[in-house]
Formats: C-alpha cells, sequence, structure tokens
C-alpha cells in the first residue's frame, strides 16, 4: 500500500513525459523507459521530485519520506531475520520501520522544477 497524495504530478526525467496517474500507477515507472518516473511532491510548502521504489532498491543516505512531510535518511534496509516478507530499514535519528516487501516507499529525488 502506498499513500498516494492528491496534489501529485507525474513526470518522466528521462523523457521528460508528464503521465497520468492511471498509466503509472502500477509499478510507478516510465511506460517507456521503466526507470522511477518523478512525482512532485509538496512537502512543508516545498516542491520535491521523488520516486517510489521497492524496499531492497534502497541505499544508505537516500531520504525516504514518511508520514506526509516527515523526511529521514536512511541508514541501511534489511531482510527482517525471521520474516522473508518483511524489509527493517534504520533511519539516522529516528527509529526502524518495518515495510513489506512488495510496498513501495518514496524517496526524496531532488527539487521538482
Ligand atoms: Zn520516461
Amino acid at each position: 500500500m502506498t499513500t498516494i497524495y492528491g496534489d501529485e504530478e507525474y513526470k518522466c526525467g528521462r523523457c521528460n513525459e508528464n503521465f497520468e496517474y492511471g498509466e503509472i500507477r502500477s509499478d510507478w515507472c516510465c511506460p517507456k523507459y521503466h526507470h522511477p518516473v518523478g512525482i512532485k511532491a509538496i512537502i512543508k510548502d516545498n516542491n520535491y521530485y521523488t520516486i517510489r521504489i521497492k524496499p531492497h532498491q534502497l541505499k544508505e543516505g537516500d531520504l525516504l519520506r514518511l508520514h506526509g512531510d516527515m523526511v529521514f535518511e536512511v541508514i541501511n534496509c534489511k531482510l527482517d531475520y525471521f520474516d522473508q516478507n518483511i524489509y527493517r530499514i534504520a533511519l539516522k535519528e529516528y527509529t526502524v520501520v518495518e515495510k513489506n516487501k512488495d510496498e513501495y516507499v518514496e524517496i526524496i529525488n531532488g527539487g521538482w522544477y
């Protein structure tokens, strides 16, 4: 389950095309190039370029958006020792959050211009 925000816009950073929600909602990727499509996110009145990826694609230093307007730096992301469907994401100066392996997470990839 991914939280969808009402004011989103979708634009591919590679082919520069705009997309409708229905075109990209299945995997949050550009239908042409199959890489994550840019999603305009408004966080605390600033416009950000975000993407939605699966937890296993997270890297150290990624900026993870949580609860709408909170952003945390990823320290690491590991498969749960006991439950292979769950990833445990350690966040700097916060805590560890759990996400299902198929659940998309949103990370910030710069500003939206
Ligand atoms: Zn594209």
